[in-house]
């Protein structure tokens, strides 16, 4: 006896068969219910034709005889649709072509080489075709950035775990054509069960992965601005603190409150109201930086985080105060005239809640509304920051903290004429 049978190769081709149909028809089944997911209609497919082209691949010559090129040509074509799927996914444009290249060059190629199913040429070609949609859809994945990292990671790992397991057998195969020649179908078998398990895996993760993303969007979104909901711009407040006071760097909460913001609407009306809100939604994000953490608190109120001592966030909320009184001169048509008034607070400190900012920056918008709005005001300094502020002005910039934050401390900026 030179060697046993370990896997038996029926029995393995069953199992991938059965495996590939149930996903197939379960892509599929779930594609039917949301439509907006293309991807899945292309995955389901490439599931069935690949299961179809294991089957007739597989099959005992008594039953069906297809030639094997045919079966071969569908298994790129699943790989080829797979990839193609993944593109869709990730909102790229599909190349319907290029996923049936593999099995076009192969079918036309089949007359050149030796039609003898395990000549080296013909097995090396194989490999490339495959390896080259495989290594398509470790691409696809890596590009994609939006992803959580854990199934980032993931999801490439195994196209690239699949790659290396798929290639060896057939490198060796082809450097050592006697030893694999009676265990080639089933290494064939191993790895069509692992391809099947492996794409099966990346595919759920993805699905799972953009529902999670669609909810947590939902969830943390305010629907008519599109910007962070109080909930949402809490959290990631409370995480920007964190993360600045952890180096000893401060930070600086805006709230903003549109001025008269009723009486635009009991003039022009709630959707003209509503047009204002989303006016400022808009200049608010386009006049800080992506980095910032920008809000909607409710009604005409929003909020925003820098990452700065008061005197830089005042240069944002200057910059706000002045975009906004040019946008809001005319909306929906309307000559409006809005403007709107911010109250800052700043912090150094650890320990500072986010509560307590919000009152202190409220205090201080109500004395922006008091001396006539359309501007901004700081509050006063947190009882006992003056060491961690002393600190971080002596490391941060030493020269600054003469010049600027020698106990001054920043005026409102002159209200406009208009
Ligand atoms: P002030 O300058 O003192 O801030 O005056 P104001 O009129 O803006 O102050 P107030 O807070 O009394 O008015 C807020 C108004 O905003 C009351 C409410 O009718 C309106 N409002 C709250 N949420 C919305 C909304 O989502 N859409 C619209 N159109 N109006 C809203
Ligand atoms: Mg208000
Ligand atoms: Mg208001």
């Amino acid at each position: 006896m030179h060697h046993t049978v370990v896997l038996d190769f029926p029995t393995l081709i069953f199992a991938t068969v059965c495996l590939a149909v149930f996903l197939g028809v379960f892509l599929i089944a779930n594609w039917v219910k949301q439509r907006d997911i293309g991807a899945l209609a292309w995955w389901g497919s490439a599931y069935l034709i690949g299961a179809a082209a294991i089957m007739l691949w597989g099959a005992p010559d008594q039953f069906i005889k297809v030639p094997s090129v045919l079966a071969e040509a569908m298994i790129f074509v699943a790989c080829g649709m797979f990839w193609n799927g993944l593109r869709l996914f990730y909102g790229r444009r599909m190349w319907p072509l290029v996923s049936f290249a593999g099995a076009i060059a192969w079918v036309l190629s089949s007359p050149l080489h030796d039609m003898e199913d395990g000549s080296p040429q013909r097995v090396a070609f194989g490999v490339l075709i495959v390896a080259i949609y495989t290594f398509g859809m470790a691409f696809e994945l890596s590009r994609e950035r939006r992803r959580s990292l854990y199934s980032r990671t993931a999801t490439i790992a195994v196209p690239l775990l699949h790659a290396s397991i798929f290639l060896l057998p057939l490198a060796l195969r082809y450097f050592f054509p006697d030893a694999f020649a009676t265990r080639w179908q089933a290494v064939f078998a191993v790895e069509a069960l692992i391809y099947t398990v492996g794409t099966a895996f990346i595919v759920l993760l993805m699905v799972k992965d953009r529902h999670v993303h669609f909810y947590r969007k939902i969830a943390t979104t305010d629907h008519l601005t599109g910007l962070l909901n109080r909930g949402a711009f809490l959290e990631a407040a409370t995480s920007m603190h964190a993360s600045q006071s952890s180096r000893g760097e401060p930070v600086t909460l805006l709230m903003f409150d549109l001025d008269r913001f009723k009486s635009i609407n009991d003039r022009f009306g709630h959707a003209v109201g509503d047009s204002a809100l989303k006016v400022f939604a808009k200049v608010l994000q386009e006049s800080t930086r992506a980095t910032d953490v920008v809000g909607r608190l409710g009604g005409e109120e929003f909020v925003a985080m820098v990452p700065e001592a008061a005197e830089d966030a005042c240069i944002v909320a200057e910059r706000l105060r002045v975009n906004f009184q040019a946008a809001g001169v005319t909306i929906d048509n309307i000559a409006i005239g809005a403007t709107v008034s911010t109250g800052l607070a700043t912090t150094y400190k650890a320990e500072t809640t986010l509560d307590s900012l919000l009152l202190r920056a409220d205090e201080a918008l109500y004395r922006a509304k008091n001396g006539g709005r359309n501007r901004y005001i700081c509050a006063d300094e947190e009882p006992g920051s003056e060491p961690a502020r002393a600190r971080w002005a002596a490391r941060a910039r030493p020269e600054a903290v003469k010049s600027k934050w020698a106990g001054r401390r920043p005026k409102a900026a002159p209200a406009a004429a208009g």
